[in-house]
């Protein structure tokens, strides 16, 4: 029987393959005593490896300039800057001259005490510094070992590379096509291994800890960089769903240039907006502009937690014109600050909570700290004179929230036009919809706001009452729950009742298989992580939105998710490829791309 392991998605996507561990922990240092006589010739050693490890790493940067952008490379360029510290250098040399150790160990305790003074600050931009640091190290050792880094080239394509901690160096080591995907037991999403994963499009999924090392070489998994989980020796059904499912994305991809120079549009004409969700600029420059018509959701918190402590309103402003600008007059949402729950800043300690999720996050602590909003919002409306931007608030329970928020939006704006300050004219104000209570009341929220969001990954949670990472409970967490349909169908026909703009910006706006759905029930534009736009984009153009609306018509009344799935399948594979002859797109679509709760639920039997 297959074991599934849950892990944190650092990269999405999916890969099958076998498990190869990129090296085992622990590695021989030899240690010498120097003659003060060999002290020069130590530290000429110790020199020449430096410079060795300096030229790979410039011939990685070149390697890899080509597939990934400039603000990646730098990552490399941060760590010839440490190789060439001059403290950094000049430690090691004072410990071979003084103590007349080895190059090895006289490196191994420069850079052990390093490593530690980085890691003891409860930070994660500091704590990568610690990782790049060993990470040097580790090539400066390799060279003074005279140990050629073995390519792995020879290796079958299709590896699944394990590794505890996967280190930019590692990329000198493996042929980028022929690794399909990384797992790595510790680590964050914004490790530098794993931007760089991410950057090359390679599924990666971190934080395995100690699961890693009970996956043994040669080992089958299917790696799930979209929900998040490791299957461990697959069953044939699981591989036959997953190698579809990964038919189908490398089908969008290949497909793209076609798909990019489509309009975004039903077989029937109805017009499909869709936007990418951005989670700092580093995003930016790995997405194709040409598939998305603006930033749904500009999540700022992530530029908050990879700083050290809160950015300045200049730094903001720099920030989000910067994005407006690169968006070339396409509108950007920014959400403000959503931190607490799983976002918690370093530099802002928040108390321990029974159930963070429920608990004092978003939009509760701007408006309780305000002077955060203020900043945030000034910034944004600053900045609003380089583009559209629309201002969106987290996490909302009440219509007093959304007043608050409003008002210290028009404070703002009349504050820096009395200043004589330039103001963008067309600065929209929104809500998200992430709180059951809120949506129950959305007539009157939609007096409020000038747009909503929904957040259906909080959405889902707060209805189902499930938290998705608790594995005991994750299976329930489905968005073909028919309560959670209803409740989404209720909110499109309020919205366009009311005539204000609705996108989804949650996860399941990224699932090709319940789009039908949600375009029958009337939503027209969805935001998503951009990698699913592509297949997002095909699935629109080959249905009709007049089947869409049946296929509605027909599950609504239906009273499991079991039987929804089954429902939706059965039309993809019939009529929704708009020509009635059960061929097509949507026939794949139904078969294929199902969301991680489908996949559960169909991989367990259920
Ligand atoms: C959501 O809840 O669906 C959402 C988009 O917000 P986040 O995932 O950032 O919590
Ligand atoms: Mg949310």
């Amino acid at each position: 029987m297959s074991k599934e392991i849950q892990a944190k998605s650092a990269a999405p996507g999916i890969a099958i393959g076998m498990v190869l561990h990129l090296r085992n922990s622990g590695e021989f240092i030899p240690t010498r005593k120097i003659a003060e006589s060999g002290v020069q010739a130590e530290v000429e050693r110790f020199i020449s490896a430096m410079d060795r490890a300096k030229e790979s790493l410039l011939g990685l940067i070149e390697k890899l300039s080509a597939k990934i952008s400039s603000k990646d490379t730098d990552i490399y360029r941060a760590q010839v800057a440490l190789l060439e510290d001059p403290g950094f250098v000049q430690d090691i040399k004072s410990l071979i001259a003084e103590e007349k150790v080895n190059a090895e160990v006289a490196l191994q305790r420069v850079v052990g005490k390093y490593e530690a003074a980085f890691e003891s600050i409860d930070n994660a931009a500091i704590r990568q510094r610690a990782s790049d640091i060993r990470d040097v190290g580790r090539q400066v050792l390799q060279n003074l070992l005279r140990r050629q880094q073995e390519k792995l080239i020879s290796l079958d394509e299709g590896m699944i590379l394990a590794v505890d901690e996967f280190l930019p160096s590692d990329m000198a080591q493996i042929d980028t096509e022929k690794v399909h995907g990384i797992l790595m037991g510790e680590g964050g999403k914004y490790t530098h291994g794993a931007i760089l994963a991410k950057s090359l499009g390679i599924p990666c999924l971190v934080g395995l800890e100690s699961n890693l090392r009970k996956v043994p070489e040669g080992t089958e998994v299917i790696l799930d960089g979209d929900a998040g989980r490791l299957i461990v020796d697959p069953e044939e059904e699981e591989l036959q769903l997953f190698g579809e499912k990964l038919k189908e994305s490398s089908e969008a991809e290949k497909r793209t240039w076609e798909v990019r120079l489509s309009p975004s549009e039903t077989l029937d004409g109805e017009r499909i907006r869709l936007y990418a969700n951005l989670e700092g600029l580093r995003d930016l420059e790995s997405v194709d502009e040409g598939l998305f018509e603006g930033v749904g959701l500009f999540r700022t918190e992530f530029v908050f937690m990879e700083r050290l402590m809160f950015p300045s309103e200049e730094e903001q402003l720099i920030l989000y014109k910067t994005v407006l600008e690169r968006m070339g007059g396409r509108r950007v949402t920014f959400r403000t600050l959503d931190i607490g729950g799983d976002k918690p800043l370093s530099y802002f300690r928040t108390p321990k909570e029974r159930n963070p999720v429920l608990g004092w996050r978003g939009v509760r602590i701007t408006l309780q700290w305000q002077d955060l909003l203020y900043t945030q919002m000034k910034a944004l409306v600053r900045a609003s004179v380089a583009g559209k931007v629309s201002i969106l608030l987290p996490m909302v329970t009440t219509i007093e929230e959304i007043r608050k928020g409003r008002r210290i939006l028009n404070e703002i704006i009349k504050e820096l036009r009395d200043k004589g300050e330039e103001v963008g004219k067309d600065i929209r104000f929104g809500a998200m919809i992430e709180v059951p209570g809120l949506a129950m009341i959305l007539p009157a929220v939609l007096n409020e706001v000038d747009f909503i969001s929904i957040g259906t990954n909080d959405l889902v949670q707060y209805l189902l009452a499930v938290d998705r990472d608790n594995q005991r409970v994750s299976s329930l967490y489905d968005p073909f729950h028919p309560g959670v349909l209803n409740f989404l169908a209720q909110i499109a026909k309020s919205a366009r009742e009311a005539g204000k703009s609705c996108a989804i910006c949650g996860e399941v706006a990224g699932d090709s298989q319940l789009v039908p759905l949600l375009l029958g029930m009337g939503f027209r534009s969805f935001s998503m992580t951009p990698v699913f736009l592509p297949r997002i984009k095909l699935a629109a153009r080959s249905v009709l939105l007049k089947d869409c609306e049946e296929l509605y018509e027909d599950v609504r009344h239906l009273s499991t998710a079991e039987e929804v799935f089954e429902a939706v399948r059965d039309w993809g594979k019939g009529k929704g490829n708009g020509k009635g002859n059960g061929k097509g797109n949507s026939k794949k679509e139904g078969d294929e791309d199902l969301t991680a709760s489908e996949q559960r639920s169909k991989t367990n039997g259920k």
